[in-house]
């Protein structure tokens, strides 16, 4: 289909545009077009696992209905991040996951936006922040029976805590090393910013984006509340995470 569209669209530039100038243009529009489609189409196993979500855990589909994923080529974006607006994702990273992977990652960056992780932590040390926030993440998707990789972040000693607790017990902790997020830093990081990446949709707003966010996971506790896909204790913390 795509070849159809393209040859289409050079044959008809080619009859406006008669100089070996505009078909140069015609054709790296064409490429880009063609780099853009092929970008998309590597992310389209994404969108498969929410419509399949839709019958195994639909709590979560329902939590990330309608949330773009994005496919990011720039160097800048190694793996995958979320701005509370968008999953970026680079598409060469995703195509190495297995399809536990994929979709433990998937739903970590769903989750991260329910979890109100999205906003600048006071925290000093951001990293040591992020991997707080993934075990509290890690610690409701292994309750919704999600799959964990290996490389999962979750401390055991840990189960339970708040994020601050656990940021405190990381401080001096030898495993603060060995650690790293599968995902980047879910909210407008300096050293993100600083460097010439790709322009995300920037930093949101962060009054509309709680709004969104609040409201769906009510939403989303209405209906699933004590289903498999969103066991109480599940249900309960997240309603935690949206005080009034
Ligand atoms: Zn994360």
């Amino acid at each position: 289909m795509l070849c159809r569209f393209l040859s289409r669209y050079c044959s008809q530039s080619k009859a406006v545009g008669s100089s070996a100038v505009s078909d140069v243009a015609t054709l790296a529009q064409a490429l880009e077009l063609k780099t853009q489609h092929k970008a998309y189409n590597s992310l389209e196993q994404w969108l498969e696992d929410r419509d399949q979500w839709k019958i195994t855990q639909p709590a979560t589909a329902l939590l990330g209905e309608g949330v773009p994923v994005v496919p990011v080529t720039h160097r800048t974006l190694k793996t995958a991040v979320t701005d509370g607006t968008h999953l970026y994702v680079n598409p060469q990273w995703s195509k190495m996951l297995d399809d536990a992977s994929r979709r433990f990652v998937h739903a970590h960056l769903i989750w991260h936006c329910a979890a109100n992780h999205c906003r600048l932590p006071s925290a000093r040390d951001e990293r040591r922040w992020h991997l707080a926030c993934d075990h509290q993440v890690n610690t409701q998707l292994l309750q919704l029976g999600f799959e964990l990789p290996m490389q999962a972040v979750l401390f055991p000693a840990c189960i339970g805590k708040t994020i601050s607790k656990v940021y405190d017990w990381l401080a001096d902790n030898p495993l603060m090393k060995e650690e790293s997020s599968l995902d980047e830093l879910p909210w407008p990081s300096g050293e993100r910013q600083d460097r010439c990446g790709p322009k995300l949709n920037g930093s949101p707003e962060a009054g509309p984006l709680r709004q969104y966010w609040s409201e769906r996971s009510f939403r989303v506790v209405r209906a699933y509340a004590g289903a498999s896909s969103l066991p109480a204790p599940v249900a309960s913390w997240l309603l935690a995470q949206w005080p009034d």
